[in-house]
């Protein structure tokens, strides 16, 4: 069976992915799964499965979304032995993030998605079950010029791997770009 899941990101430029996918090749946690460099994305809200007509809805929310660019410094890594996930966070998350992620979880809220209700952590998973690494700091971190944002899928089918795909993208822009 093949199920869909939508859920909104900030998708890397091609140096930063390059650049994130070197960190996970040299990160080596043991066992586990490396995503694909194509793949490696920062999750903004999770929308899950979604119906046509909330499709829509969503589009609009996103449409009206008014944050500006940001730049994203990612510097360190970490491990949730729970999730079993290695990841690659920034140490601090730009206001523009918090907002970006805070407005799309308000305007989904008119869509019929329950608002996230834990602490929004910025991460971008770098390896699935993964065995237990320690936390690093990177000796030259990443900078992410975050210009942009998407809707994308993930796509499950029976026992062959995730498949994530971008729908769509929208621009950051500034206020005095918009009048
Ligand atoms: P799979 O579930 O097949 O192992 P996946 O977790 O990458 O793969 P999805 O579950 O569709 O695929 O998730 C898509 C993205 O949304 C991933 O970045 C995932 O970490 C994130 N995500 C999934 N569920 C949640 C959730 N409940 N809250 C926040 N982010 C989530
Ligand atoms: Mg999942």
């Amino acid at each position: 069976m093949v199920s869909q899941r939508l859920f909104f990101a900030l998708w890397p430029s091609t140096r930063v992915r390059d650049e994130l996918s070197a960190l996970a090749q040299a990160s080596a946690p043991g066992e586990g799964h490396r995503h694909n460099p194509d793949d490696l994305h920062m999750t903004l809200v999770f929308l899950g499965q979604v119906t046509a007509s909330q499709f829509q809805c969503i589009e609009k929310v996103a449409d009206n979304i008014q944050v500006d660019p940001f730049e994203l410094t990612i510097n360190h890594t970490g491990f949730w032995p729970r999730q079993k996930i290695f990841w690659a966070a920034p140490d601090h998350t730009p206001v523009q993030l918090e907002r970006l992620a805070e407005h799309l979880n308000d305007g989904l809220r008119d869509c019929g998605f329950e608002p996230e209700q834990r602490a929004y952590k910025p991460h971008v998973t770098l390896y699935r079950k993964a065995r237990h690494v320690s936390p690093t700091r990177l000796a030259t971190s990443i900078s992410w010029q975050a210009r942009e944002f998407v809707l994308a899928s993930s796509t499950h089918s029976g026992s062959s791997a995730t498949r994530y795909q971008v729908l769509r993208r929208w621009a950051l822009e500034n206020d005095s770009n918009t009048g």
